[in-house]
């Protein structure tokens, strides 16, 4: 298999090569397929086994980047992992100019709010500084047609459930919606089961 079967823009493809990513991962190769015809997914895989790219790869091929307001919303339980999955959408959408912006705490409001102010076409975040700006009304969810819950089981375990409920409702109700967790415990099935369209679960 090679990134070359999916049909991707040269930009994304001029970008794998760059980062080295010469094959797809067995988990890129079963969910950037999926995610291309907008199919909702439930993700079991592990940290390292290339699951960012997985969601990356595919975001940004359908990203319309003439399209000012964000288009796809990544959650995360951890700063540290906003920001790297923040930098993954960099490197994967540099040649495409893919502005991805980090929403998090322990940063100034007034710097993402002025970044969300300009284009942005992702944003990454984690769920309280998240539902903060779609609160304030700085965080635009109009045109957000992509939702990936990452590392759900965290999200929990930290006690976010709420406030990722919170920020569920606000979402276009026709979106693409992914999880990813390493463990697949009851409570993260109820969360599929209510937000989740019919969807596949690929277990890696
Ligand atoms: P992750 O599971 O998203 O934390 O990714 C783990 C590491 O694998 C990261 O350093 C990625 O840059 C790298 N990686 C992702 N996809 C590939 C690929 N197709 N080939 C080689 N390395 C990859």
């Amino acid at each position: 298999m090679s990134f070359k079967n999916y049909g991707l823009e040269k930009s994304l493809l001029k970008a794998a090569t760059l980062l080295g990513f010469n094959k797809p991962t067995p988990v890129q190769e079963r969910v950037i397929p999926e995610v291309l015809r907008k199919q909702d997914l439930i993700v079991q895989s592990q940290t390292g086994s290339g699951k960012t790219a997985a969601f990356a790869i595919p975001i940004c091929q359908e990203v319309i980047w003439e399209e000012n307001k964000p288009q796809a919303l990544v959650l995360t339980p951890t700063r540290e992992l906003a920001i790297q999955v923040k930098e993954d959408f960099f490197q994967i959408g540099r040649f495409k100019r893919i502005k991805a912006v980090g929403l998090y705490g322990k940063a100034p409001f007034e710097v993402q709010q002025k970044e969300l102010s300009q284009k942005t076409h992702v944003v990454v975040g984690t769920p309280g500084r998240v539902l903060d700006h779609l609160e304030r009304g700085t965080l635009e969810a109009s045109h957000i047609s992509y939702l990936v819950i990452d590392e759900a089981d965290e999200m929990l375990r930290m006690g976010f459930i709420d406030q990722v409920e919170s920020i569920i409702a606000a979402l276009p109700l026709n979106r693409v919606t992914l999880l990813f967790s390493a463990t697949m415990a009851p409570h993260i099935q109820q969360l599929c089961e209510k937000y989740l369209r019919t969807p596949k679960t690929i277990h890696i």
